[in-house]
């Protein structure tokens, strides 16, 4: 997925543009409100990730300008702006989503998926197994797959970039609880037990020694 990370603050730019490229998605990153607005205008993006109080243009008026232009992906808008009255007005001008400065990255990801995940109609083909990005479940050849709650998280995580490497520690994360991550060898049980279920699916995931996994198609033996 191509996210539009706009945020003036380098040392975060920098962060959160890691914590994207990690997930598997391309980062393409602006630092001001004018800069943001012409690529805005001019490309396309799955999500826009936007601070407020940027330098040229507010934040505020970069969103206006996207709805005005009838562009509908989503939006989900950073800020030290806390009060409530910020956030309905985020709300009320066309954002999706709202975190206040300063928020863990975990929380960052899942929101950033939560919003993919709308934006992708309501379910994905590979193979002969069918995601429905809803509920959240997973069917092969119309039967629904019984997988367990860290299973359906790994397999989401994998079926957001189809193809793309995931990080193994972004995949502990998910495993983890709210104060911290999974072991690697966590990540690997619960890899094994995925392996095993979507066996005969027409897709497996692939290992990449020393980085993290990918879904990939069965190279056909049949
Ligand atoms: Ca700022």
């Amino acid at each position: 997925m191509r996210v539009l990370l706009i945020e003036d603050d380098l040392t975060l730019q920098r962060g959160l543009a890691q914590v994207l490229a990690d997930s598997g998605h391309q980062a393409v990153v602006a630092g001001d409100g004018i800069h943001a607005d012409t690529l805005l205008a001019a490309e396309p993006f799955d999500l826009v990730v936007l601070d407020l109080g940027l330098p040229g243009m507010d934040g505020i008026e970069v969103l206006e300008r996207l709805r005005q232009r009838r562009q509908t992906l989503p939006v989900l808008i950073l800020s030290a702006r806390d009060r409530t009255l910020d956030r309905v007005r985020g709300l009320d001008r066309g954002a999706d989503d709202y975190m206040t400065k300063p928020f863990e990255l975990s929380e960052f990801e899942a929101r950033v998926r939560a919003l993919l995940r709308r934006g992708q109609g309501a379910t994905l083909k590979i193979g002969r197994l069918e995601w429905f990005w809803d509920r959240r479940e997973v069917a092969v050849d119309g039967a629904m797959l019984t997988l367990s709650r860290h299973e359906i998280n790994l397999l989401e995580a994998l079926l957001q970039t189809p193809g793309r490497v995931i990080a193994k520690n972004t995949l502990a994360n998910l495993l983890g609880d709210d104060s911290a991550a999974a072991g690697d060898n966590m990540v690997e049980v619960y890899v094994h037990r995925l392996r095993r279920k979507l066996a005969d699916t027409g897709i497996e995931i692939g290992t990449v020694r020393g980085i993290g996994y990918r879904l990939i198609p069965v190279q056909g033996d049949d």
